[in-house]
């Protein structure tokens, strides 16, 4: 049996659920909580009989905080050291993805419901300034740092630059420099100098988003949004530690992806048809494609042969910061009530599988 702090398993993949407590509407509906957390494990019960264990699960009454404590900040903490990592948020439109994520910018939110972006963010820039300066608070000068942020969303298979709206014609290309890198050629790269820049782009984006409405619900998000912090850490090398005459500079780079992925809710109870529809197939191709690449990434027979990457744009944007070195954290939202336990089933066996 695994641990139930998921810290000792040989995977970079780690998956947490969180269930959201129930909205007002559902608590006028007199709808009924049909997920129960195990005391003390991390497993889900679904109506009385279908259990699932995870790496990590929320209860209803989790907070943001708890979540970015127990299964974030280490990998920002990573990402410092010039690893990358991912976190994607999967689940049914108004499962709380958008909320736990923090990619829907919201200035009412409260410092307390801040998602995940916002909080790695600061943690990003406070980590920096630990590592620049030493126990007085004085700059060494011997590690700099520089941060930048993209922000694109993958809407039937297309990519759109979410911080060059205007653009939104443009076809952008998926590309992989020799070193296994993978950039999206002419996508906005901003260059950010605190904080309050990355949130400003968090803002610039979530207003520009594509949003459709479907008969489930009006703010459904038909696409998956991903905003990428990318971190450059240059360090003078000194003459001793290199064994150079001159000294050298040693260059890390990272990125850090964080995917509000599109609702993965299936197609016949949103009542979709026609150009809806549409958007519905190439959405689940992109999840299907995740939820094979995680689960190849999980099963060490396959690892080592093929990973299909290439599946779908999402996983191939997402390639160089899933699996390898990179740590990546899939947070499987779904919603406590009754009348969504079919969704809620197929999301714990997506979230299940990709273990
Ligand atoms: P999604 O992005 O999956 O469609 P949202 O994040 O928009 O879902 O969440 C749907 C609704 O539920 C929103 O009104 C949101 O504020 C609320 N909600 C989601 N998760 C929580 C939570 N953990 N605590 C309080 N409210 C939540
Ligand atoms: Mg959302």
């Amino acid at each position: 049996k695994l641990s139930s702090d998921g810290d000792d398993k040989d995977t970079s993949v780690r998956v947490a659920v969180r269930i959201r407590p129930q909205i007002p509407r559902e608590i006028i509906d007199m709808c009924r909580i049909c997920t129960t957390v195990t005391p003390g494990e991390p497993q889900v019960v679904l109506g009385g009989d279908k259990a699932f264990t995870f790496d990590y699960v929320f209860d209803i009454n989790s907070t943001q905080t708890d979540i970015y404590a127990k299964c974030v900040e280490k990998l920002v903490d990573g990402s410092l050291k010039g690893y990358n990592a991912t976190v994607l948020a999967y689940g049914q439109t108004g499962s709380g993805k958008t909320y736990t994520m923090g990619t829907g910018f919201d200035c009412d939110v409260t410092d307390i419901q801040e998602g995940i972006i916002p909080r790695a963010v600061r943690h990003i820039f406070s980590g920096i300034e630990n590592l620049q300066t030493d126990e007085n608070g004085v700059n060494r000068g011997t590690i700099q740092f520089s941060v930048a942020a993209q922000f694109m969303e993958l809407y039937n298979e297309d990519i759109i630059d979410l911080l060059d709206p205007y653009n939104k014609g443009r076809v952008f290309k998926i590309h992989e420099d020799p070193a296994g890198g993978i950039y999206v050629s002419g996508a906005t790269i901003t260059p950010i100098h605190g904080p309050q820049d990355a949130l400003k782009c968090l803002q610039q984006g979530a207003l520009a988003r594509t949003t459709a409405s479907t008969q489930m619900n009006a703010q459904s998000s038909r696409s998956h949004a991903l905003f990428t912090i990318l971190i450059r850490r240059q360090r003078a090398l000194s003459p001793e530690e290199c064994g150079l005459p001159e000294g050298d500079l040693e260059t890390l780079t990272s990125k850090f992806h964080f995917v509000d992925l599109a609702g993965s809710e299936r197609l016949k109870r949103t009542g979709a048809t026609g150009e809806r529809a549409r958007e519905g197939i190439s959405i689940n191709c992109g999840l299907l494609a995740l939820g094979n690449v995680i689960s190849a990434l999980g099963d060490k027979s396959k690892r080592a042969t093929h990973v299909p990457y290439r599946d779908s744009k999402l996983t191939r944007l997402l390639q160089d910061s899933l699996g390898g070195n990179s740590q990546t954290l899939m947070i499987a939202c779904v919603s406590p009530s009754d009348r969504d336990f079919m969704e809620t089933l197929n999301t714990l066996k997506y979230a299940n599988r990709a273990r």
